[in-house]
């Protein structure tokens, strides 16, 4: 078996549902102690959040460090009877491998560790080779690659250039990779009024209608066109609620969650700032509102250049396809990275992640395992 697809198997085998570390961080760290890796578990913990153990792994002392970022956790199975396999057994059936992190991401972790073994055998790269692997992706990501970043600061292993392995091929190897991330913020609005008889509504005030007057304001016009390298920002509203059980009660207050995913023509600081005064602007004489916002992450963008340039190259040499550089989808670990060093993201196909039966075809670990030996040679050239 291909070296890369026998360790997927063995992390899939790691029951590491977040946050538990289910014994993958462990397999890793002793395989990568073998190749001569310098070791550093780094367990945080934070009130109101699982504690959660990541590891961070270094080859060699020197400048550039190139570090390679992931997470060995995965999320819950879901029912099992959804699933046609055991989801941690990693059983491969008609050269597709099945389990949970099959695709997120658990075999590009694999595939890295042996492009890695590949290119030390080879030769020994003019600076570092890094792993940056957490336990807390799929989880509130508070205790993980936050938090890992501000200990490389702090124990001088700034990090030079940044690939994060996770699933971004829609439906084929080679398809797209990501430069960048829409940014998400999650907002509440609370609208309040006064209650009354809905038979005199000179003597109450309607939140419920100064509340949809508020979210008009928002949604007529879009948020923009679109940019260079980004599809237009949205915002969407997730659910309105009043909860009137009643005819003839006029509401006091009204709520509303919405969510924008926002390109790199806004800021979460730029948005709030828009929101507070379309608000003032439609809520009408009396009304009174309350806003609370949760930032998940700002967009960023790394221009294309070396980097993006390196991933390519190397899916040309593998595949000979060059992937569209895309700015779609979530958030990622990524939205971190950006403010240390230059990051892009490519990994496998996405399309079962967080799914029941996740899987990957054997090829794909095969041919990405060559490709990111390729992305090694081009950096340390
Ligand atoms: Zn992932």
């Amino acid at each position: 078996m291909h070296e890369a697809v026998s360790l997927s198997c063995d992390l899939i085998r790691c029951p590491s549902v977040t946050p538990a570390e289910g014994g993958a961080l462990d397999l890793l760290q002793s395989i990568l102690e073998g190749m001569g890796f310098v070791c550093h578990r780094l367990p945080f913990s934070a009130e109101g959040t699982p504690d959660v153990d990541n590891l961070y792994a270094r080859y060699g002392t020197a400048r550039p460090n190139f570090c390679f970022a992931g997470h060995t956790d995965v999320v819950p199975t879901g029912p099992k009877e959804s699933w046609s396999v055991d989801p941690f057994a990693a059983e491969i059936r008609d050269g597709v491998l099945y389990g949970r992190g099959a695709t997120d991401m658990k075999s590009a972790i694999a595939a890295f560790v042996v492009a890695v073994q590949r290119l030390l055998r080879e030769k020994s790269p003019e600076g570092s080779i890094s792993l940056l692997i957490t336990g807390d992706e799929e989880g509130p990501s508070v205790n993980g690659t936050k938090k890992m970043l501000q200990w490389l600061t702090e124990n001088n292993q700034d990090i030079d250039i940044c690939i994060v392995g996770e699933p971004t091929n829609p439906t084929r190897l080679g398809e797209m990779m990501k430069i960048g991330r829409r940014g998400s913020m999650n907002t509440w609005l609370t609208v309040s009024g006064e209650q009354g008889h809905v038979a005199y509504p000179h003597l109450a005030d309607n939140a419920a209608h100064r509340l949809i007057n508020l979210l008009q304001a928002i949604t007529a016009e879009p948020l923009d066109g679109g940019s260079e390298h980004f599809q237009p920002s949205t915002l969407q509203i997730s659910t309105i609620d009043i909860g009137n059980p009643t005819t003839n009660v006029i509401p006091g207050e009204a709520r509303a969650t919405f969510n924008i995913r926002f390109n790199d023509l806004h800021s979460s600081a730029t948005l709030t700032e828009w929101l507070r005064k379309t608000f003032d602007a439609a809520i009408g004489e009396g009304g009174k509102y309350d806003l609370r916002i949760e930032v998940s992450g700002e967009s960023f963008l790394t221009p294309p250049g070396q980097l993006s340039d390196i991933i390519s190259d190397a899916c040309q040499k593998v595949l000979g396809e060059r992937p569209e550089l895309s700015t779609t989808g979530g958030t990622s670990d990524a939205r971190f990275i950006k403010d240390y060093c230059p990051v892009a993201e490519f990994g496998l196909v996405g399309q079962t992640m967080h799914k029941a039966d996740e899987r990957v075809a054997v090829r794909d670990i095969e041919n990405l395992t060559d490709i990111y030996e390729a992305v090694l040679h081009g950096y340390f050239r």
